[in-house]
């Protein structure tokens, strides 16, 4: 089995195009879907739901009107400003306890509240695992952490050849926990000086991580130079350029149908989509070894 995260920046680079393609041209495969903040790879993929849980992602203050004397110390001393007129708003809690212990009346209830849910789904012949948070809830990276257990338990018992992670955007916790045991890195990034910047920063994190990286830029053609500097800088730090990708006005008109890139397989975007993903399982049938002594800037 082999795990690849496509991940970017930044939202709204295509990244789940990318991965909906990757997981339409192959064969034997799981998905995870760990952008759980945003998840839309469901949308594409259709999936059925099977199971549906309850996500925890820990405990909220609440006051008790009977006990409280409205002292105000909570109040004053939540530093997440989450406590006005004597009542907890349970999105802007954060869940520190600290006014619990602080509260000389113990009027202060803390008890475990759900962040969102889980789901195990199937989609074809395939699994998929994905999430969605309460909007405004934080825990994420613990949410993806649990898709990604759920995901890894169920392809100890099935024999899949991929395994495919779309991963949340950004450099915080979430895409840490999306990183973990993964075979090979997809960066994706457009031709932008905000997007060669995100780019800068993802690289520096997996490469604490160490996992082999290559880096795709989408929408090339609507900035060359931008797209050589990011290019040059892809090649400075020992990763593989795995392709670019024109614009393509079918990538829009697909995904407003719901539908996949491949399924319009004439198109350019599709076309090169392919040709990216032929090199991708290229390099993960090199010899690991030598393939890492390449690819991984030390
Ligand atoms: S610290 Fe306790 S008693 Fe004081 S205002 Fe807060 S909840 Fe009420
Ligand atoms: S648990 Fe922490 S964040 Fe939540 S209201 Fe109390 S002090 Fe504020």
């Amino acid at each position: 089995m082999k795990q690849v995260v496509i991940i970017s920046g930044k939202g709204g680079t295509g990244k789940t195009t990318l991965t909906a393609a990757f997981i339409a041209l192959s064969e034997n495969k799981l998905v995870a879907d760990c952008d759980v903040d945003a998840a839309d790879l469901h949308i594409l993929l259709n999936p059925v739901i099977h199971q549906s849980h309850v996500f925890i992602g820990g405990k909220k203050a609440k006051i008790d009107p009977q006990r409280c004397t409205e002292c105000g110390l909570c109040e004053t001393y939540c530093r997440f400003d989450a406590i006005h007129n004597f009542v907890v708003d349970p999105i802007a809690c954060e869940g520190c306890g600290f006014c619990v212990r602080l509260c000389p009346d113990d009027a202060i209830d803390f008890k475990v509240a759900p962040s969102g849910n889980y789901y195990e789904s199937v989609f074809g012949d395939s699994e998929f695992f994905h999430a969605k948070l309460i909007p405004g809830e934080g825990n994420s990276g613990k949410l993806v952490s649990q898709v990604k257990k759920q995901a890894e338990k169920t392809m100890r018992n099935n024999n899949r050849e991929w395994y495919f992670v779309d991963g949340p955007p950004g450099i915080g916790c979430p895409v840490n926990a999306s990183l973990t045991e993964a075979d090979f890195v997809v960066a994706v990034t457009e031709p932008t000086i905000s997007g060669l910047h995100d780019l800068e920063r993802l690289i520096k994190l997996i490469e604490r991580f160490k996992i082999p990286t290559g880096v795709v830029i989408n929408k090339h053609d609507l900035n060359q130079e931008m797209t050589q500097r990011i290019e040059r800088y892809a090649i400075k730090s020992g990763l593989t350029v795995l392709g670019t990708i024109p614009f393509d006005e079918q990538v829009v008109k697909s995904l407003l149908q719901k539908k996949i890139i491949t399924e319009f397989p004439d198109s350019i975007a599709a076309r090169e989509i392919k040709t990216i993903w032929t090199s991708i399982q290229l390099l993960l049938d090199e010899p690991k070894r030598s393939y890492t002594d390449k690819n991984i800037k030390n």
